[in-house]
C-alpha cells in the first residue's frame, strides 16, 4: 500500500484524512507521508524512507521513539490488564515522581490529554475563587477547550471572540485575551477587572506560535498581580514541563504558580495529562470538594507505566545537559545555514526546544510581531527538507524538539539535510 493510496482512503473516511488538523500539511506544500514506525531519533515513512525526527510526536518523545525502558515497562503493564477503572499502584508512583519535580504542589489529578488537564485546572480555579473570568494570552494554545479557543484582537485587552466555529460567543465572553510581553496591558486589565478574574493562564514558555520567550520580569509581574487580586496563576507546562528542566519553567523561573498543567512527556508517548497544586486548592476537586472532574481512562495503568519509565530515564545524571548540548549544536548549525544562504532569520532556543524564526530582526516575544514571510518561505522549504530526510513540523509556527535518542551524528545529518533543502529553496526566497 503506497502513501498515496493510504491518503485517499484516509481522506474518504476521516475529515482531512487526519485525527488532528496540522497533520494534514495544509500550511506547507506537499502531501503528508504515512508513518510506519519510529526508531530512536528517526521516523520511517510508508515508502521506507528514514527521516531525522525533530517533531518527536510534538514533544512527548523526549527519549525518542520506542525507548527500550519505556517499551519494557509498557509490555509489563499490558500483560496485567489495560484498564481497571480503579486506582492502581502505578498512579501513586507517577504522582509521587511528578510532585517531587514540582514541589510547590501537594496533589495531582491525572487526565488523558493536555486539553483535559487545562479544562480541569480552569474549572478548579473558577470553583475555588467563585469567579468566572479567565485571562489568556494571544498566541498561547491551551488545547481545544471551548472557552480558550480564542486568539483575541489587536486591542490592548479584548473580549474573547471564538477562533473556531462551533464555539458560542457566550462561552468566550468570560475569556480576556492579552498580548504577551505587555506589562501595561496586564496591569490595565487587573486595574479594571482584577477582582473578577478567577485565573490567568499562560504558557510560561510560549511554544505554540513560534517560541516567544518571555522576560522573567514579565512573568514575575503576572505573579504579583495575581497574588494581589486573588487570581490563580496557571502555568500551562504541557510542553515545557519535564522538558526545559525536570520541574519545567516553574523550576527555571523560581516563580510559584497556583496550578500547573502538564501532558506530553508525562505519558512517555501514551495519552496522559495532569494538573497539580497545593492541597488546599486541589481538595476542592471531587470527591473531596464540589468541583467535578473525572475520566474513564484517567490514571490508566499502561500510560502510568510509560510515564514512570520516562521520568526515571530523565532522572539519570547529565540528561538535561546532554539535551541542551544537542539543542545548541542544532541551533548553531541552523544559524550557520541561514547565514550561508542569506536568509533573514534566527534560531530561538530553550534547551532542547527550538524555533526557526524566518524573519529579520530580533526574535519576537509577542504573537502580533510574527510576520507572514516566515510561513511563506517555510511552506516552500518544508518539502525540500522532507526530500532530504528531515522531519520537521508542517507549520512555521511549530517548534522542533531534540530527544536523548539523537546524537551528534543524527543532528549533523539533520543539518546537512537542512542546508541542502535551504540551498534549493533560498534562491527564490531572497529574490
Ligand atoms: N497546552 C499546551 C501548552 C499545549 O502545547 C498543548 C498541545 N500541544 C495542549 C495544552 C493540549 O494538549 P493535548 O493536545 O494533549 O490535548
Amino acid at each position: 500500500m503506497t502513501s498515496n493510496e493510504l491518503l485517499s482512503r484516509a481522506r474518504a473516511v476521516m475529515p482531512g484524512g487526519v485525527s488532528s488538523p496540522v497533520r494534514a500539511y495544509g500550511a506547507v506544500n506537499g502531501e503528508p507521508p504515512f508513518v510506519t514506525r519510529g526508531e530512536g531519533g528517526f521516523i520511517v515513512d510508508a515508502q521506507g524512507r528514514r527521516h531525522v525526527d525533530l517533531v518527536c510526536s510534538w514533544g512527548p518523545l523526549i527519549l525518542g521513539h520506542a525507548h527500550p525502558a519505556v517499551v519494557a515497562a509498557v509490555e509489563r503493564a499490558v500483560r496485567d490488564g489495560m484498564s481497571f477503572g480503579a486506582t492502581c499502584a502505578a498512579e501513586v508512583e507517577l504522582a509521587e515522581r511528578v510532585l517531587q519535580r514540582f514541589p510547590f504542589a501537594d496533589k495531582v489529578r491525572f487526565t488523558s490529554s493536555g486539553t483535559e488537564a487545562v479544562m480541569g485546572a480552569v474549572r478548579l480555579a473558577r470553583g475555588v475563587t467563585k469567579r468566572d473570568r479567565v485571562v489568556k494570552f494571544e498566541g498561547c494554545y491551551h488545547g481545544h477547550v471551548d472557552s480558550l479557543l480564542v486568539k483575541g484582537g489587536s486591542g490592548l485587552a479584548t473580549f474573547g471572540k471564538p477562533s473556531s466555529s462551533g464555539v458560542p460567543a457566550a462561552y468566550t465572553e468570560l475569556t480576556e485575551v492579552l498580548p504577551l510581553d505587555d506589562s501595561a496591558a496586564v496591569a490595565d486589565l487587573f486595574a479594571r477587572k482584577g477582582d473578577e478574574l478567577a485565573a490567568l493562564i499562560i504558557e510560561p514558555m510560549p511554544a505554540n506560535a513560534g517560541l516567544l520567550v518571555q522576560r522573567q520580569q514579565f512573568l514575575e509581574e503576572l505573579r504579583a498581580l495575581c497574588t494581589k487580586h486573588g487570581t490563580l496563576l496557571i502555568f500551562d507546562e504541557v510542553i515545557s514541563g519535564f522538558r526545559v528542566a525536570p520541574g519545567g519553567m516553574t523550576e527555571l523561573t523560581a516563580i510559584t504558580p497556583d496550578l500547573v498543567t502538564v501532558g506530553k512527556i508525562i505519558g512517555g508517548g501514551m495519552p496522559v495529562g495532569a494538573f497539580m497544586g497545593p492541597a488546599a486548592t486541589m481538595d476542592h476537586l471531587a470527591p473531596e470538594g464540589p468541583v467535578y472532574h473525572a475520566g474513564t481512562l484517567s490514571g490508566n495503568p499502561v500510560a502510568m507505566a510509560a510515564g514512570i519509565a520516562t521520568l526515571d530515564a530523565l532522572a539519570q545524571d547529565g540528561v538535561y545537559e546532554r539535551l541542551d548540548a544537542l539543542g545548541a549544536r542544532l541551533a548553531a548549525g541552523l544559524t550557520t545555514a541561514l547565514a550561508a544562504h542569506d536568509v533573514p532569520g534566527s534560531v530561538v532556543r530553550m534547551g532542547s526546544v527550538l524555533w526557526l524564526c524566518l524573519q529579520a530582526g530580533d526574535a519576537p516575544r509577542a504573537f502580533h510581531l510574527i510576520g507572514d514571510e516566515g510561513s511563506e518561505l517555510y511552506g516552500r522549504l518544508h518539502p525540500q527538507l522532507l526530500n532530504h530526510g528531515l522531519w520537521m513540523a508542517p507549520s512555521a509556527y511549530e517548534v522542533a524538539f531534540v530527544s536523548t535518542a539523537h546524537d551528534e551524528g543524527s543532528i549533523d545529518q539533520a543539518l546537512a539535510a537542512f542546508a541542502a533543502g535551504l540551498a534549493e529553496t533560498a534562491g527564490s526566497a531572497v529574490s
